[in-house]
């Protein structure tokens, strides 16, 4: 047939091309470890990319190799991404929060071939470095002397051209954080993270335009920092970012340099309500706050929209690009009341155009979305895993090409979707489930509770029964009796957990979330004093 349209592949570069050349001034503003400040533009970071890119190539690096990173959220990280990918390089993202035998496991496992990191992760460098076996070259982000990221790219003149090649070509690695067995790789491609970051900048996503400006709380190295600094290319917005993640240094500079969206888990919040509370401040331009990662509570998300934030309530993982769904305001969102636009937010939102949902159970059948039948979640869609990086674990999805998730969920009518637990998480008592996160954010909207964790424990009669760990917020005196009065309004009378205990702290994942496997064991010959 005669006619047709313009092939272009579709590649990362294309989006840094995009933000240098149409958002060429939008500022990219950085908070370093050592309090220091620096300013750069989209322009300043396509120049540096293809400096770090030629820089690449002149250590031998050759398309498709692994260029990791141990790094905190500033504009050398970003520069490292697209020099990297620029290249036709795989950028690695190193969750550096991670045990020693798992850094060890990721570098390896990936062959990583440079490693670039912050000097506050020196000691990490230090102590691995003879175990790390394909890492050649080492660079230092904020360092002096040869080895900075500066004295690098300062030798080149930025005058080079992106390797070109197929838009499947991998781009970024990023590892899932491994709560059991082995971490393991997802290996994102050109296409997939454009049509990703296209879809992020909707107004029912991210909503991100050039007048945005992010700070995004969550790291570089957890699931691509959501995929913002793909979408922010796309949209020229302007980025703020802090290498620290201090609560008086983000209020800061939220309020000096009018960050209008942010994003991050939900510890990021509970730690600026606790600063807000001490101090009197607030981030006064903040629009949008989106929280993912683990289910933001309700007291959390009313607390925000109180201040009049808007809330986008997100769900996904690192095998999912990472976003899955995301809030969603209803057609009617304007004649609902706050109560009922609060019980909106506090769902996973639905998907955006591209990615398809099912529920099913454990025989596999597809449940209705009725809000009320639940299984396990399964996602497809050209952002979503399709096998792992190696093939570790063998095939990832069907073969109709869904993957399942692991989480429990509902459906509802309109198209939101709710979490209702981790599938391994949730307590099973009397061949009834109980939602280990009901319960947690339940708790927590207590008075006086900082945080909580609920897991069942062996019962004779009821197989499991929940208790909940509660982690006090400073200074507070709250009692079991109150807390149990308060989740009695909340929640069925046999989801009330048979003990409460109070903790120092909880464990948690290198990506801030509860660690339960950790809990679990600790409480595995536990025996409830009724039972
Ligand atoms: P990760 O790949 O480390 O980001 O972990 C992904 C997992 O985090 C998901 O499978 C969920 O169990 C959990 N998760 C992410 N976002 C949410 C959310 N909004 N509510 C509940 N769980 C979430």
């Amino acid at each position: 047939m005669l006619g047709g349209m313009q092939d272009f592949e579709l590649r990362v570069p294309r989006l840094i091309d995009h933000a240098a050349r149409e958002h060429w001034g939008r500022e990219i503003v950085s908070r370093w470890a050592d309090g220091s400040e620096t300013r750069t533009t989209w322009a300043g970071i396509a120049r540096d990319a293809k400096k770090l890119a030629q820089a690449l190539e002149r250590m031998g690096l050759k398309p498709g190799d692994r260029v990791a990173t141990l790094g905190m959220n500033h504009s050398r990280h970003l520069v490292a991404w697209y020099g990297a990918i620029g290249m036709g390089g795989v950028i690695h993202t190193i969750n550096p929060r991670l045990f020693d035998e798992q850094l060890v496991y990721i570098a390896n496992h990936a062959e990583d071939r440079v490693l670039i990191y912050d000097k506050a992760f020196q000691p990490i460098v230090d102590r691995l470095r003879d175990q790390w076996t394909s890492i050649e070259q080492y660079i230092v982000f904020d360092g002096d002397g040869a080895s900075s990221f500066e004295a690098v790219i300062a030798g080149e003149d930025g005058n080079y051209a992106w390797h070109e090649g197929p838009e499947r070509d991998p781009c970024m690695l990023c590892y899932t954080s491994g709560t059991t067995g082995n971490p393991k790789g997802v290996l994102y491609t050109h296409r997939s993270t454009v049509i990703h970051a296209l879809a992020e900048i909707q107004p029912a996503v991210f909503d991100l335009d050039t007048r945005a400006v992010a700070l995004p709380v969550v790291p570089m190295f957890h699931a691509a920092a959501w995929g913002l600094p793909f979408a922010g290319a796309a949209a020229g917005i302007k980025f703020v970012y802090s290498a620290v993640n201090d609560p008086v240094v983000l209020c800061d500079l939220m309020n000096r340099e009018k960050v209008t969206h942010s994003a991050g888990v939900p510890t990021v919040w509970l730690a600026m309500f606790q600063h807000m509370d001490a101090t009197g401040a607030k981030p006064e331009h903040l629009q949008l706050v989106t929280i993912g990662g683990s289910a933001a509570p309700r007291a959390m998300i009313e607390r925000l929209m109180k201040m009049g934030i808007r809330v986008n309530h997100a769900w996904g993982m690192t095998e999912t690009s990472p976003i899955g769904t995301m809030g969603a305001r209803s057609p009617d969102w304007d004649d609902l009341s706050f109560e009922q636009r609060v019980d909106q937010v506090c769902r996973q939102g639905r998907v955006p155009f591209g990615v398809e949902l099912r529920v099913v159970d454990d025989e596999g059948v597809v449940q209705p979305r009725d809000g009320v039948s639940s299984g396990r979640l399964q996602i497809r869609g050209p952002w979503i895993i399709e096998q792992y990086f190696q093939d570790a674990g063998g095939a990832a999805v069907d073969a109709d090409n869904w993957f399942d998730t692991g989480d429990v969920s509902v459906l509802h009518p309109d198209g939101t979707m709710q979490i209702t637990d981790r599938a391994k998480d949730v307590i099973k008592s009397g061949g009834e489930w109980i939602s280990s996160v009901d319960l947690e954010n339940c708790a927590v909207g207590c008075a006086g509770v900082g945080e909580a964790a609920a897991i069942g424990v062996y019962h004779p009669k009821w197989d499991e029964r929940p208790i909940l760990l509660v982690v006090r917020k400073p200074g507070s005196e709250v009692t079991a009796d109150e807390i149990q009065a308060h989740l009695s309004k909340h929640v069925a009378k046999w989801w009330l957990p048979d003990e409460i205990h109070f903790v120092e702290s909880l464990p948690h994942t290198a990506t801030g979330k509860l660690l339960k496997t950790a809990i679990r064991d600790q409480y595995k010959d536990f025996k409830l004093a009724a039972a």
